[in-house]
């Protein structure tokens, strides 16, 4: 059998922790499915003011209390605490860091969730974060095989351990994993000092005249992954898409992959979900009926009992990325359709009033919750006829997936993951799992979704486009598979 390796897997957001999206998924998911391939795997996160210690079971660990952490010229103190992530079949080693002034005192993530305006002090906050998991390594005598480390949050991890703990840590392999170029982690150039480093090292941190902790993720580590293949491929040739790091990732393309993430089946599965109003599989697929009622109430939309309206959802961060604007731009046209809308988001604040003033003008057809709401988004996927997706890009994307595992037929831009885990509906042979645009703009869209609701006027045809998307396998075992295979041969020296 091959050796199981040590990895240190570090992310700003892991469920059930905290979660603001994907990454948060993802940092669950992936430890506890490489934990069942054999790997001892620990996680490693961050403990915002919104958790709460009583309910994550999060305790103390004798040895880790009051660590001076230096962030530039002055120290802080990091309380290391233990918890762990479980789901039936394993169980994850968690080290969650603690401090008052950059954590415990914020409520939010990265940002004021009553503003929606960054913290100024993000790049103190995680760099105090990533001293933190250096110094527990070093404490608890463990220096992993491998650390992977996730976002710009976790950036400057790969410069700390090579400019600064190379002694330790030379045998360990970094891997960075980018699960979006949308946010870099940018911050002036007296960031450096801050942030504990040399002027000598301001080119290797500094990306257009900014502190750009994604870059020196890129820069620093031994290998670069995102988050699906198409994402990869895009990101390497557009400027847009990367936000500007195309060069630099050009410059380390032969360690780049893209590998797409799957779906964690204990927690998103319409045969076991306890948040959902009837559970149901692909064998009583008509049993998604209570649960279009649940969610038609919860939104008070009326539930019409006299004919077939169909449901498109849609559960997602509110901003330009998501491609709320299309939404906008199509509302005339997609409101005029025989159809339900219901949107679960929040985000960018300057999408708030037009938003709401569809509801008023639409109150039967569109409605809106802007809020977080972890069963809500349950509900969505189990009760809604369809998944709407128009993403200006789409790094992996969770949610199109999760519809498929739940029978709810997503329509999507053909972006990134998106492109990549949805296969257009093909009337002539019945084949696909989905409907797909290419324009970002809202005449394509309004295109695939017509595609869509003209098929859901056929209940056969349409049953057998959901159970195409049922049948496929959607579970993290191949992308778990994939990450395995990378840490070994990054160990091996052969990647
Ligand atoms: P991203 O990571 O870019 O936000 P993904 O589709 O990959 O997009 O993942 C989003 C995850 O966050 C999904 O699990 C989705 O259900 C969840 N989510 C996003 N917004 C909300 C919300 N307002 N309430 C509940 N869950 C949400």
């Amino acid at each position: 059998m091959a050796k199981t390796l040590s990895i240190l897997f570090v992310s700003s957001e892991v469920y059930p922790f905290a979660k603001t999206g994907g990454l948060a998924d993802v940092s669950y998911s992936l430890p506890l499915a490489l934990r069942e391939l054999g790997h001892d795997i620990r996680v490693m996160a961050p403990k915002y003011g919104s958790i709460s210690e009583r309910k994550n079971r999060i305790h103390e660990i004798n040895r880790l209390r009051d660590i001076p952490i230096p962030v530039g010229e002055n120290t802080a103190l990091a309380t290391v605490k233990s918890s762990s992530i479980n789901n039936p079949r394993s169980k994850v080693q968690a080290y969650i860091t603690t401090n008052t002034n950059y954590f415990d005192a914020n409520k939010g993530f990265y940002a004021d969730p009553s503003t929606g305006v960054d913290y100024e002090d993000n790049d103190e906050r995680f760099v105090f974060f990533n001293r933190s998991v250096i110094q527990t390594c070093l404490l608890l005598g463990w220096v992993p095989d491998i650390i992977h480390c996730n976002d710009w949050q976790t950036g400057i991890l790969p410069a700390l351990l090579r400019l600064q703990h190379n002694d330790v840590f030379a045998k360990t392999k970094i891997i960075f994993t980018i699960h979006n170029f949308g946010n870099q982690g940018d911050f002036n150039l007296e960031s450096i000092n801050r942030i504990g480093f040399h002027e000598s090292h301001a080119d290797a941190l500094s990306h257009k005249e900014k502190v750009n902790f994604m870059k020196a993720g890129i820069h620093f580590s031994d290998c670069i992954t995102t988050v699906s293949p198409t994402y990869a491929k895009e990101v390497l040739t557009d400027q847009k898409l990367s936000n500007g790091l195309s060069d630099v990732l050009n410059r380390r393309a032969e360690k780049m992959l893209g590998i797409a993430h799957g779906v964690d089946l204990n927690t998103w599965n319409p045969k076991i979900d306890p948040l959902i109003t009837k559970k149901y599989d692909k064998s009583s697929i008509e049993d998604k009926a209570p649960n279009k009622e649940t969610v038609l109430e919860r939104f008070g939309l009326p539930i019409h009992t006299d004919k077939n309206v169909p449901l498109i959802a849609m559960v997602t961060r509110i901003n330009e990325q998501k491609g709320i604007q299309l939404i906008l731009d199509a509302a005339k046209d997609l409101m005029s359709q025989d159809i339900q809308l219901v949107m679960l988001g929040e985000g960018d604040h300057s999408f708030y009033p037009q938003l709401k003033a569809l509801t008023k003008k639409y109150p039967e057809k569109f409605a809106l919750k802007i809020e977080f709401d972890d069963e809500l988004a349950h509900l969505m996927e189990a009760g809604a006829d369809m998944f709407l997706m128009p993403s200006l890009y789409e790094p992996c994307g969770l949610n199109q997936q999760y519809s498929l595992v739940y029978g709810t037929v997503p329509i999507v831009r053909k972006t990134g993951g998106l492109a990549d885990t949805v296969r257009d509906y093909n009337p002539e042979n019945g084949e696909g799992t989905g409907f797909l645009f290419s324009d970002y703009s809202a005449k394509s869209m309004i295109q695939a979704i017509s595609r869509a609701l003209e098929l859901y006027k056929n209940p056969e045809a349409w049953q057998a486009l959901v159970i195409n998307g049922m049948n496929e396998d959607h579970s993290w075992g191949r992308a778990a598979r994939q990450y395995s295979e990378l840490y070994r041969a990054l160990m091996k020296d052969t990647f």
